[in-house]
């Protein structure tokens, strides 16, 4: 059996549901995954994704809006849009509609089936048709499009069990729900196929180095580990971007990278991560998306000043003013992303690229060399420009001269300055957030020095001129080593109006019946959330709360820790829920508070 039956996804999806364990999830994934065979592992991880590819890829949109799924519903189960139009506004989830549908559906033609009078089966589907219709369905471009994904749609529903018809209507809505995130997905794949939960690191490592899970997965189930372990970047698919902790003290974070260290310039503005072969040049998002479309221009200067034949870059896009040079808050580049006129924006927004590290340089994997080594190759990698050159910087161990740097930077328009450690240990730890790298950033003039970036996990309605509206957010931090979100406080304040309105459709489609496996809450929000929107928030200081799960018990027993007074300050489209602000960062944040108070005292 080279394939899957649909039935066995559906299934597993239905037990998901309704599961509130992490550990059961991950048994859940493990067990499916067994009956997978591994010429088809690829598209049950995408699948689990609710995606047809790894986000970098230039995979089309479904393109399929509600109306278009409820006639395709109707024409499956040959009832009138009208009949579907009630029964979702009676359920209120299209998903369980088409499953209802179809369930009525199977009833009648059972009935009247030749085949089952004699006992034939029919044809069941199988992991591959759905994916591959839905592939189709994507790709059905230009004048007959919206006909032929109709016919395609249909006709896979038609053949549908009803559990089937609920996930494969979901998925095309984009809302899943089944609440498996990539750590899940990695530790049942090294649990599978790498002999244990032991192999996660080499999975995870993997990964990092090429960010497509279901290529992973694959390779892993048909080659084995060793195959992974030998794994380097490839020009073309994404690196994971390696990441900062915070500090606050120069001597300190001079002390945690070792003494001493590079300094550079923390630019506000976009990262780029560009990979080039020859004359072909890509450029990956800090969330591995393909953005080179938004920079035509930075894939000229790459053309023109990269020496490399094939290379991985990385840099910072930052809008200049190109007059002066200086440079301009990431606000103004942004105006990039909504303009769709770009080689008029182009003119109007015009960028600079800093560059800070070499990934991979004419055929060499760079990523397990000392950043020294790593920045020489960049060095010798580029013909500098005024708009295309090394990120400024300078070498020190004296916190005093770290400090003025910082102060420079941010008078140059920078949000501060990175910190990164250069002795022999300082490779490029792809996917991680460590202490290799720290960051240094602008006080807000505020007793609480940085923002957060915190998930939504739960909702509640508002009272007075907010009655009946979610108007209340509450809050989570990430916690890498158990994969869990953890409540950090309630947010009400900071939202506009207009924000507010436009925030009930946004979080409708992510509401779920139950408090989602990945938190953990004491609170009872009027509603919970998957965890799948990142904001901003910055509060007065950080408080010890009962109420809380974040670092429950970890600074005294029973108690977390919560933000006062915390304040919305704007949506992080940018970040995952997993790249959100960890709780040992906020334990940090904590105790470094705990000093400055002491020290004033
Ligand atoms: P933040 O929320 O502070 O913008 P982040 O969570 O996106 O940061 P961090 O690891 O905290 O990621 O900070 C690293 C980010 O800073 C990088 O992703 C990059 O976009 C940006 N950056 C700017 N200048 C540099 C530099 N010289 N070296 C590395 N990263 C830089």
């Amino acid at each position: 059996m080279t394939d899957l039956r649909f039935i066995e996804v559906a299934k597993t999806f239905d037990i998901m549901e309704r599961i509130t364990s992490r550990t059961q999830l991950t048994l859940a994934l493990v067990s499916l995954i067994k009956k997978t065979p591994p010429e088809v592992i690829d598209k049950l991880v995408y699948l689990i994704q609710g995606k047809l590819g790894p986000e970098w890829k230039d995979i089309p949109e479904l393109g399929v809006g509600e109306k278009l799924l409820i006639k395709a519903i109707a024409l499956a189960y040959k009832v009138p849009e009208e009949r579907v139009n009630s029964l979702y506004k009676k359920i209120g989830d299209l998903g369980s509609v088409a499953e209802r549908l179809a369930a009525e559906y199977k009833a009648k033609a059972k009935k009247a089936s030749l085949a089952a009078f004699f006992g034939e089966e029919e044809k069941p589907l199988t992991l591959s048709r759905v994916y591959q219709t839905l592939i189709r369905v994507a790709y059905a471009q230009g004048e007959n499009s919206r006909d032929i994904k109709l016919r395609l749609i249909a006709g896979l529903l038609s053949d549908a069990e009803p559990l089937e018809a609920r996930y494969i209507v979901r998925f095309i809505e984009g809302r899943l729900r089944v609440g498996i995130g990539d750590a899940t997905v990695l530790d049942a794949l090294a649990i599978v196929y790498g002999g244990g939960i032991h192999a996660r690191e080499i999975v995870e490592r993997a990964y990092n180095l090429r960010a497509d899970l279901g290529f992973i997965a694959k390779t892993l189930a048909e080659k084995g580990l060793e195959a992974l372990k030998n794994l380097t970047p490839t020009v073309g698919i994404p690196v994971r971007p390696m990441l900062a902790e915070r500090g606050r003290d120069p001597a300190e974070i001079l002390r945690k990278v070792g003494g001493r260290a590079l300094v550079e310039y923390k630019y506000d503005g976009e990262r780029g991560q560009i990979h080039k072969d020859g004359d072909k040049v890509v450029i990956f998002s800090r969330r591995l998306e393909d953005i080179t479309r938004m920079y035509p221009d930075v894939v000229e200067m790459v053309r023109k000043h990269v020496k490399a034949n094939t290379a991985i870059l990385e840099g910072e896009i930052v809008a200049i003013n190109p007059d002066t040079l200086e440079l301009l808050p990431f606000q103004v580049l942004m105006q990039r992303k909504r303009k769709y006129d770009i080689h008029r924006i182009m003119k109007e927004v015009p960028v600079a690229v800093f560059l800070f590290d070499m990934i991979y340089r004419d055929g060499n994997d760079l990523t397990q060399k000392p950043l020294p080594v790593r920045r020489e190759n960049l060095t010798q990698s580029i013909d500098p420009s005024d708009t295309f050159q090394l990120a400024k910087h300078i070498y020190t161990s004296s916190p005093e001269e770290l400090w003025n740097f910082f102060l420079e930077a941010i008078e140059n328009g920078a949000e501060g300055v990175m910190v990164k450690a250069i002795h022999e240990g300082s490779i490029y730890r792809a996917g991680v957030r460590g202490w290799l790298w720290v960051k240094l950033k602008k006080d807000y003039k505020s007793e609480m020095i940085d923002t957060v970036d915190l998930v939504v996990v739960g909702a509640f309605y508002g009272r007075g001129k907010r009655g009946g509206l979610l108007s209340s957010l509450l809050m989570a931090a990430y916690n890498p080593e158990t994969d869990t979100f953890r409540t950090v406080c309630k947010v009400a304040t900071g939202f506009t109006d207009e924000e507010l309105l436009r925030m009930q459709d946004m979080l409708k489609p992510h509401i779920i019946p139950h408090k989602h496996p990945r938190v953990d809450s004491k609170m009872q929000p009027d509603v919970w959330i998957e965890p799948y929107f990142v904001a901003e928030i910055l509060g007065a200081e950080l408080t010890l709360s009962p109420m809380h799960t974040c670092c429950l018990g970890r600074v005294r027993p029973g108690v977390g820790i919560s933000i006062r007074f915390p304040r919305f300050i704007r949506w992080r489209p940018d970040k995952r829920p997993e790249d959100a602000t960890t709780e040992d960062e906020l334990y940090e944040m904590y105790t470094r508070q705990l000093r400055k108070v002491e020290e004033a005292a």
